[in-house]
């Protein structure tokens, strides 16, 4: 729907004559300031201008293969404190191989910036915003809307594939999982199910329900599936650590989706019986005051089973929020802090059979 219709006849003609539809193979392929040649990695930066409120400069990274192929964009750090998954990319981006490579990965490592300096979850800083909910952005809104039209502009409309990288925040135990989001269009429903799949992640969230409005995406790989472009988002990590494992099972989940893709030589290592998951249930405070949990990252837990309390500043429980469905806990609250209104938990509902 983003290209038009002899653009389409173009790359079908590339297709039949080259397997990987290539974006500028043999050209240096420049994204923001960083601008690689083949067989080359360069760092740079995607300038966000300053309007309404200050600019910010994205780092990115570009690692141009070698030999032909498409483009994959890695984009984290939409959330700046979600660190398992800026440790993650950070290492790719010193890890990839562009002799190795068949095709061009663009990095974006660490897209807010203001809330990885100040340590503050789950917004941008300079003007409150999730930067994970205001795609495809605008040229002229606030510095998160700024960022999100470059991203689109910059990343999104040059890539093939994307994978959006998220974990849990400050506040919040994760345990790891994807979310896989069927568009309807079968032939990139079914590369961008090979991709979750290869990533590897164990529990896999079935995203049905999603914007449909190419100029309302909201969330950013979202707007790359809108635009055509196979897209997962995965997490892994918590509550401020950076452990091995996860970090580990996102660096490698992204090199077995890159094999996949036929990006990097090697057979990728597809996850065999993931738990699919076909709803998310959140469970929201309706009290303030000390959070105690009954239940961690990852537990199963049935219908009214009791999760945790909530008590006041002396002790006393004022609230036992109870699951509203049976399912697994796929984060929770990490620490005493809750008001009312806050999330205390997402609870991941198994689907009861995977999706064809
Ligand atoms: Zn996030």
């Amino acid at each position: 729907m983003f290209r038009s219709f002899p653009v389409s006849l173009v790359s079908l003609v590339t297709l039949a004559l080259w397997p990987n539809f290539a974006s500028a193979q043999g050209q240096p392929f420049a994204v923001g300031t960083a601008s690689a040649a083949p067989g080359q990695k360069a760092t740079g930066y995607l300038e966000v201008p300053a309007g309404v409120d200050g600019g910010t400069n994205i780092p990115v990274a570009v690692v141009n293969g070698a030999k032909p192929g498409p483009v994959l964009a890695l984009v984290t750090g939409a959330h700046g404190t979600e660190y398992a998954s800026i440790i993650a990319v950070e290492r790719l981006i010193l890890e990839l191989d562009p002799t190795k490579i068949s095709g061009t990965i663009i990095l974006i490592p660490l897209v807010n910036i203001a809330s990885f300096e100040q340590k503050i979850p789950h917004i941008n800083p300079v003007d409150n915003k999730s930067m994970n909910r205001f795609y495809p952005g605008k040229a002229d809104g606030t510095q998160t809307d700024r960022a999100s039209f470059l991203i689109t502009k910059q990343v999104v409309d040059r890539s093939d594939y994307l994978i959006d990288y998220h974990g849990g925040d400050l506040d919040e135990s994760l345990r790891p999982y994807a979310y896989w989001g069927p568009t309807g269009k079968e032939s990139q429903d079914r590369i961008s199910k090979e991709m979750v799949l290869a990533f590897g992640l164990d529990h896999i969230i079935i995203w049905r329900d999603r914007p449909t409005d190419i100029a309302a995406s909201r969330y950013l790989d979202n707007t790359a599936s809108l635009r055509g472009k196979p897209a997962i988002v995965v997490e892994a990590g918590h509550a401020g650590t950076v452990e091995t494992d996860d970090v580990a099972l996102l660096v490698n989940g992204t090199l077995s989706t890159m094999r996949a893709l036929k990006m990097l030589p090697g057979e990728p290592h597809y996850i065999e019986n993931p738990v699919w998951l076909e709803k998310i249930v959140d469970v929201i405070s309706d009290g303030s005051g000390i959070w105690y949990s009954l239940v961690k990252r990852g537990t199963y837990v049935q219908e009214g089973m009791k999760l945790g309390y909530v008590t006041d500043y002396f002790g006393k429980v004022i609230v036992e929020p109870r699951a509203p469905a049976a399912g697994v806990v796929l984060h929770v609250n990490a620490v005493p802090s809750l008001k009312k209104g806050d999330n205390i938990a997402n609870l991941g509902v198994v689907a009861s059979k995977a999706p064809r």
